[in-house]
């Protein structure tokens, strides 16, 4: 964040994002949005205090069902760490401070392996969840495991303004709304690999990194 700030970047709303694509108008200058997957409640500890300093907006995903409890939902992997989950009273208390809400459904299932029925109590319930609790509506919906399917697709443009994929890419004014890829940090994280965000190293480093996640997958 401090890096971000430091060099000027535009830390811009999932909805900014979509309004240009929608209006074919280029984001602004070195635009970034930040979002967190799950609601971790290391989100409220740790994220939030920082975004704060820095004034800097970000999404958070929500799995319903979850909050206020951890990560153990159904078919989550062992070696996954347990970790604490956001309380509603800390979501709220985000919510009121410039933090978006979206939704990650109510159990984190792959929604691809789902019954189109079953996909749509998902998507919509958690969706209704956090309209309830937080009295707004709520416009974002990330795919967990980036399970997506074209079926899917249609009840979400009912839903939502934009869906979020793990697809590891920048956005541009051609990406899908209902699809939209991201970089996920993890990657960066080492050896301050993030200093390359918006260098001419960044999409080289993006591609290797790709590149190793499809390797991966095949192996
Ligand atoms: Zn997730």
């Amino acid at each position: 964040m401090q890096y971000l700030s430091e060099f000027s970047f535009n830390v811009i709303s999932l909805e900014e994002i979509v309004s240009c694509i929608h209006e074919n108008r280029h984001f602004p200058h070195r635009s970034v949005a930040i979002t967190f997957d799950d609601g971790f409640k290391n989100n409220y500890d740790i994220a939030y205090p920082v975004l704060k300093v820095y004034g800097f907006k970000a999404t958070i995903f929500l799995v319903t069902g979850y909050c206020g409890r951890n990560n153990r939902w159904q078919g989550q992997p062992a070696e996954i760490p347990e970790l604490d989950l956001l309380q509603w009273d800390e979501i709220k208390v985000m919510a009121s401070n410039g933090i978006d809400f979206g939704a990650h459904t109510v159990n984190h299932p792959n929604l691809a392996e789902l019954t189109l029925k079953q996909a749509e109590d998902e998507i919509v319930d958690s969706k209704k969840e956090i309209e309830e609790r937080l009295g707004k509506n709520i416009s974002h919906f990330a795919y967990p495991y980036g399970g997506e399917t074209g079926k899917l697709r249609n009840i979400l443009k009912d839903e939502f303004q934009c869906a979020v994929s793990t697809e590891l890419n920048v956005a541009t004014l051609g990406s899908d709304i209902y699809s939209l890829p991201r970089i996920d940090m993890y990657y960066f994280s080492r050896n301050n690999y993030f200093t390359c965000v918006g260098t001419s190293n960044f999409s080289h480093y993006i591609r290797y990194r790709k590149f190793l996640r499809t390797l991966r997958t095949f192996i």
